[in-house]
């Protein structure tokens, strides 16, 4: 079982959805507080960010954002977490939150976390890291993505193998189990190259 110092989560701006997924973000909080694993996150102060990191501090958890100076002289930064780090670029951003986390959950989100999510997966799947990653359900959130993957892991487009870098659970616990005991698909040319197509 591997030891999960701080998690990556990615999660909705909007705030215009409905409280109870704003519930589902303090529940992430929460989970990962009794856990003693720190938060690190878009560093915004918006929807269920907003959320997660204002449960996550009440907690007393740690709580790095990792925000570009753009989004933050917008006024959407989030000024009481325990560290704002302030980066030039989206790619940036990206980069320095895979680095300070050693594993990745996206709560119910738009395009940034749909976005966010997969690209550390491929990153898992071609072994640029090897940190596991999963989808909070909440809700059936997720339920039509899910079936997608599957589907485009019968028809191979997703390796089957690779199938399960994307873990996924309805409950924040479960989700954090799923994390700590997952087996990563070693980087293997054979299964990259797959057999000769016809
Ligand atoms: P979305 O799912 O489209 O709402 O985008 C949310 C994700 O993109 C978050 O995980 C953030 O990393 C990033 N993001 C998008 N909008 C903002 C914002 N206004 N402030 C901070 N981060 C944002």
């Amino acid at each position: 079982m591997r030891t999960l110092r701080r998690v990556c989560v990615y999660c909705a701006s909007s705030n215009q959805v409905a409280e109870h997924w704003r519930e589902t973000a303090r529940a992430m909080a929460r989970c990962l507080s009794r856990r003693g694993i720190g938060v690190v996150f878009g560093g915004g102060s918006v929807g269920l960010m907003g959320a997660l990191a204002d449960a996550a501090l009440g907690e007393g958890c740690e709580v790095i954002g990792v925000i570009p100076k753009k989004l933050l002289e917008l006024e959407l930064g989030h000024r009481g977490v325990t560290e704002l780090v302030v980066v030039e670029t989206m790619h940036q951003r990206k980069h320095r939150m895979a680095e300070l986390s050693d594993a990745f959950v996206a709560l119910p989100g738009g395009w940034g976390t749909l976005e966010e999510i997969f690209e550390v997966t491929t990153w898992t799947q071609l072994g640029y890291h090897e940190k596991p990653v999963g989808l909070l359900n909440a809700g059936g959130y997720y339920d039509h993505l899910l079936a997608f993957l599957d589907h485009a892991s019968e028809l191979g487009f997703i390796r089957p193998a690779h199938r399960p870098i994307l873990q996924a659970s309805a409950d924040p616990d479960a989700l954090i189990e799923l994390l700590l005991r997952a087996e990563l698909p070693k980087l293997d040319g054979a299964v990259l190259r797959g057999p000769a197509g016809p």
